[in-house]
């Protein structure tokens, strides 16, 4: 490693070890979970490690690829808490509005991201989930705005949220995918409902969004009208490839929790179960490559159709192995620690991690339909039968 990448970490490492929160996971609620979610992006954004991936000139952006994973490795590494309440907000948004927005919706939206604004991604609907182009919400041009009519499903922390990443159908002629247009939705303006899903957890960590005559300013939507599938395109390899860096690297950095809980449980000696964790290690180590390659790629403009697709699926597999493995570690006793269980992994808790590890196997678009992607983008293989998709 370079003495500049040295002293990155050392930097990083010493600012950490004076800032980041210990005592995140027993946040009593959900609120106070949020709370200190927007205190430490504050932090994290006033020190330049919040956005490293962003270009240079915003706030610790315009990182090298080994720089953010120096960041990552050092977040990991002090369990600090993962950004999940500005997570649609950093990556989704900022990939969306950088691809496809004009200059007056950067100029708005992004710095006020850093000041903490918080974004949710409307895309799914009833009906319209791995089939996205089956959305239905209406968007309806009157005058200078739209005017939305439907619902939206599964929105994550969209409870929290300002504002939204919305598609929405505004003409039914053609090709589903060309009837679709893109907005930037304010979770404020009259009409806007949401109401949080009670999962199997215990959380509400995503949240249905019923939307009755909201008003979207024409100024809002980003692409033309009709150009919805083109934008979304980016929000979703941002989503399936571009977040998976950071969270391959965190993944890496709790192998450690792993380690210790297979010490204390007196498994140290299986051969079973360190063969596990042997092959389970390699595959965290394969998984951070892959993201590795996809941003390479990416920023190279050699990303190929199926790349994210490939990083999302082995992310969420290598994920679910994990925590499958510390839960029969782990046993029963394990399960009575109770965390705050946001998030997908890391929560203090290996049943919750276990259960919220087939989130990634959904989110995103699902594990089936990414192979999908890989066999017949990728590999040219036969399309599937088309009386499989709904
Ligand atoms: C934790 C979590 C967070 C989420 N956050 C958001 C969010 O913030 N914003 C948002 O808009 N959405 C969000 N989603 C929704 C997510 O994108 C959808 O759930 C996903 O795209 C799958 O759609 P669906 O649930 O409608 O399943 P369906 O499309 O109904 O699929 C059901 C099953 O059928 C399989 N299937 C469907 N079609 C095919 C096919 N052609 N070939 C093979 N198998 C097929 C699927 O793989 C799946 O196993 C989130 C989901 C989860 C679980």
């Amino acid at each position: 490693m370079s003495a500049a990448l040295e002293t990155l970490r050392e930097n990083v490492r010493t600012w950490l070890a004076g800032n980041a929160p210990k005592d995140w996971r027993e946040a009593a609620t959900h609120e106070a979970f949020v709370t200190g979610q927007r205190q430490w992006f504050g932090k994290l954004v006033a020190a330049g490690y919040a956005i490293p991936h962003w270009p240079a000139g915003w706030q610790g952006g315009g990182r090298s690829l080994a720089e953010q994973k120096v960041i990552y490795e050092e977040l990991a590494r002090a369990d600090a808490p993962r950004l999940l309440l500005s997570f649609v907000s950093t990556y989704h948004v900022f990939a969306t509005l950088q691809e496809c927005g004009n200059d007056a919706q950067r100029a708005r939206y992004l710095p006020a991201i850093l000041e903490g604004e918080t974004w949710c991604q409307g895309f799914s609907e009833p009906g319209a989930g791995s089939d996205l182009a089956a959305i239905k919400t209406r968007g309806e041009r009157r005058g200078d705005v739209y005017v939305v009519n439907g619902q939206k499903l599964w929105s994550t922390m969209a409870q929290y949220a300002d504002k939204c990443l919305l598609l929405v159908r505004t003409s039914s002629e053609g090709a589903k995918q060309a009837g679709l247009t893109y907005l930037l939705m304010d979770m404020k303006a009259p009409g806007v409902t949401v109401r949080p899903i009670h999962q199997i957890q215990g959380d509400e960590e995503f949240a249905e969004i019923f939307l009755d005559n909201v008003e979207v300013p024409l100024a809002e939507r980003v692409g033309e009208e009709g150009a919805g599938w083109a934008v979304a395109q980016a929000t979703l390899s941002s989503e399936r490839g571009l977040t998976l860096m950071e969270l391959g690297y965190r993944m890496r950095g709790s192998m450690g929790l792993l380690t210790d809980l297979i010490r204390k449980s007196g498994k140290a000696g299986d051969a079973g179960v360190l063969r596990e964790l042997g092959r389970l290690s390699a595959q965290v180590d394969a998984t951070c490559a892959l993201a590795d390659r996809f941003l390479h790629n990416r920023i190279t403009g050699a990303e190929q159709v199926g790349d994210a697709s490939i990083v999302k699926n082995s992310y969420s597999r290598t994920l679910r192995a994990w925590a499958d493995l510390g839960v029969r570690v782990g046993g029963l006793l394990e399960q009575y620690r109770k965390p705050i269980t946001f998030g997908d992994l890391n929560t203090g808790n290996w049943m919750a991690d276990f259960m919220n590890s087939y989130a990634w196997t959904i989110a995103g678009g699902s594990e089936e339909v990414q192979r999908n992607i890989i066999a017949e983008r990728m590999l040219e293989m036969p399309r599937e039968p088309k009386s499989w998709v709904a």
